[in-house]
């Protein structure tokens, strides 16, 4: 006899922008794309669409290349050029999700920022939107299409754009320690932060370029462990997981 599934969560938010990073879509510590780290994660998010949850994603490249790697001037490849190569990696990422979704039964439309009609639309936000409206996980690749930035900016800029209700960033950790928890035992997790209190205690959570956006404009993050199983559903469902950052709270850590 077989488990049957737990019933679905009831998601707190109505339209959701959710960046993943190039980590994951592949093994720890390994890169390029793993089969089945993409076919878990595209179980985790079919439970999501099935909430009834209107979801965009932001894909990272990092797995594959990162433009920084390449952008000493002194080097044969123009940074500029770098960045470029790094846009094209998460098109890759975009394109192995399109498909892991497609397969796990969900509805997608792949948007790009740079042109290029032969695999993807091209990003137009009010079409964007419209797949939204119509159940469509709508993944956005290509970051900003401009060089020397990155992906978390990407996915700062897209959730003021589509008037997302919250940024939820998967990484592999439970949140924001006060300090990196794999080097310092005493490093605590906050529950929930201020955007001033992140930029001013240097803590890494996403660029600072993403991060001014999101305060500027009052957009809440949630950042969140996505290997444990189900937490991309609980952070949707709003269940106390992760760090949130939000406008004007007092940084609070976990007891
Ligand atoms: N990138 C860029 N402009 C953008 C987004 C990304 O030039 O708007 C390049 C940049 O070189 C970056 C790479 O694409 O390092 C891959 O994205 P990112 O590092 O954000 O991936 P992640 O860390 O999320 O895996």
């Amino acid at each position: 006899m077989t488990d049957s599934p737990a019933p679905l969560l009831k998601p707190a938010y109505e339209r959701v922008l959710l960046k993943l990073s190039g980590e994951v879509f592949c093994r720890d510590g390994e890169g390029g794309i793993s089969m089945s780290e993409l076919e878990s994660i595209s179980a985790q998010i079919k439970r999501l669409v099935d909430s009834g949850v209107q979801l965009a994603i932001v894909c990272g490249g990092g797995n594959i290349l990162r433009g920084k790697q390449f952008s000493s001037s002194s080097g044969s490849i123009n940074p500029a050029t770098a960045h470029y190569m790094g846009m094209l990696a998460t098109v890759i990422n975009g394109l192995a999700l399109q498909d892991a979704l497609e397969n796990a039964g969900v509805p997608t439309r792949l948007q790009t920022a740079i042109r290029m009609e032969g695999v993807a639309e091209p990003f137009i936000r009010r079409r964007c939107v419209r797949h939204l409206e119509k159940g469509r996980v709508v993944i956005l690749a290509a970051g900003t299409g401009s060089p020397f930035v990155t992906t978390d900016t990407a996915a700062a800029l897209r959730s003021r754009e589509i008037d997302a209700d919250i940024l939820l960033k998967a990484t592999k950790v439970d949140g924001i320690y006060s300090d990196d928890p794999e080097k310092n035992p005493h490093a605590v997790r906050f529950s929930e932060i201020s955007y001033r209190d992140v930029l001013h205690k240097n803590l890494q959570v996403m660029d600072a370029q993403a991060l001014h956006h999101c305060m500027e404009h009052g957009i809440p993050i949630l950042v969140f462990n996505f290997r444990k199983t189900g937490n991309i559903e609980k952070a949707v469902a709003g269940e106390n997981i992760g760090t949130r950052v939000l406008p004007t709270v007092e940084s609070r850590t976990e007891s």
